[in-house]
């Protein structure tokens, strides 16, 4: 059964076909800058990429241009073969706690929780009606962010705020990147051949989250309402105190808006380091003798050690941390230095076996009192899983 994984933004279609149940992915590819100028695809095709310029007014227009090239490269001979649509959807608020095939009802409720993701839902609605309007005849299914995260306790994903807010104004954590923790458990039982298991999934990319998981149950995670919670990102602040917020708004007369911006795209690494986002810019100053860099590093690191030893000490122990996403996959000397913090707990890394990238490795020495591995994440086959089991 071929099952297409989308994923929506406001001018961006990523997509991902599979064969399922074998998982294989038959073509992938992204579309650029729909509704705008120069808008191109690009699709990836038996280990080949292939770049083309396309004017692509709409999403619809998006999936038109996938269904003919479909065609053409043989993959389908009738566009009705493709029997699943999952859609990435950020934010699901309290409503969904798991994947379900898309209603009119569906659709109105991710509408009402664009609030709590404007830049996302919305995109994400525009994906799932183009989608409906060229694949006529698939189960299209919605697959949430922050669904893995529904089964926090009370106690943790509420903020100490009005009791009152969180009926009225929906305030509450609900997590992000629910799809990736989910994924890493899933593979992590099967490494360690149980389901009885507590981890700690570090997801480090771009955007970064960490969570508690017991018996493939999310206990604890560190994004928030918004992603912005939590560790120090990419360019998101992470954890900080709120009070900040309205005394530089009253000092700077700076609007919710444009604080929201600086929370959101010139904070984290980009604001400390006042070089770049990107862990690698940062890698490359540190070596350099940028002592901005350094700094950034030093804190983006520490803020991973305190929510790790959080969580260890939530779960009452850990059978296995695991590093993935852009960073965690690749970044050596951001797993040496968040392991070679936790040493107090028994945790030792194993330079060779750190000495790795993008695939699947345990990464501690035998003598760690835990065992740490990076697991490359796939939200995509994740997103495929899911919608597979509801349209089969
Ligand atoms: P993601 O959001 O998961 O795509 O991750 C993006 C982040 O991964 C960026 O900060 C990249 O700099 C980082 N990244 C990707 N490759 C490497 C690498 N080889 N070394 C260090 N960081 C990397």
């Amino acid at each position: 059964m071929k099952i297409l994984s989308v994923n929506a933004g406001s001018s961006s279609l990523k997509f991902q076909l599979y064969e399922m149940p074998e998982e294989k992915v038959l073509i992938s590819g992204v579309f650029e800058r729909i509704g705008i100028n120069d808008s191109f695809y690009t699709i990836k095709l038996n280990g080949e990429k292939v770049k083309k310029e396309a004017n692509l007014k709409s999403h619809k227009e998006a999936f038109e241009i996938l269904v003919d090239e479909l065609v053409s490269n043989n993959i389908v001979t009738d566009l009705n073969e493709i029997k699943g649509i999952g859609h990435r959807i950020v934010q699901g608020g309290s409503y969904f706690d798991k994947t379900v095939v898309v209603d009119e009802d569906v659709i109105s409720k991710i509408d009402e929780l664009s609030a709590l993701a404007p830049l996302h839902n919305p995109a994400a609605i525009v994906g799932i009606r183009a989608a409906q309007s060229v694949f006529k005849e698939a189960t299209q299914t919605v697959v949430f962010d922050t669904a893995f995260h529904q089964t926090m306790k009370e106690e943790t994903y509420l903020y100490a705020l009005p009791y009152e807010w969180c009926d009225e104004y929906k305030i509450r954590r609900y997590g992000a990147h629910g799809t990736s923790h989910k994924y890493i458990a899933a593979k992590m039982s099967e490494i360690l051949g149980r389901t009885n298991t507590k981890l700690i999934t570090c997801h480090i990319g771009n955007g970064a989250s960490i969570s508690a998981i017991k018996d493939g149950l999310c206990v604890n995670t560190s994004m928030g309402l918004t992603p912005n919670a939590g560790l120090i990102m990419g360019s998101r602040s992470g954890d900080i105190d709120a009070t900040i917020v309205p005394y530089i708004m009253e000092k700077t007369g700076m609007t919710p808006k444009e604080m929201d911006h600086v929370l959101n795209k010139e904070s984290g690494l980009l604001g400390i380091s006042g070089v770049s986002s990107d862990s690698r810019d940062i890698e490359e100053g540190i070596k350099d003798g940028n002592e901005r860099c350094l700094l950034a590093q030093k804190m983006f690191v520490r803020r991973i050690v305190d929510y790790i030893a959080k969580y260890y000490v939530e779960l009452e122990g850990c059978d296995a941390i695991i590093f993935t996403a852009g960073i965690g996959e690749n970044s050596k000397s951001t797993r040496r230095e968040v392991i070679d913090a936790l040493n107090v707990l028994g945790i030792k890394i194993d330079e060779e076996r750190n000495n790795t990238r993008g695939c699947v490795a345990l990464i501690s020495s035998d003598s760690s009192s835990v065992p740490v591995y990076v697991v490359p994440t796939d939200e995509e086959l994740m997103i495929a899983r899911d919608t597979y089991n509801l349209a089969k």
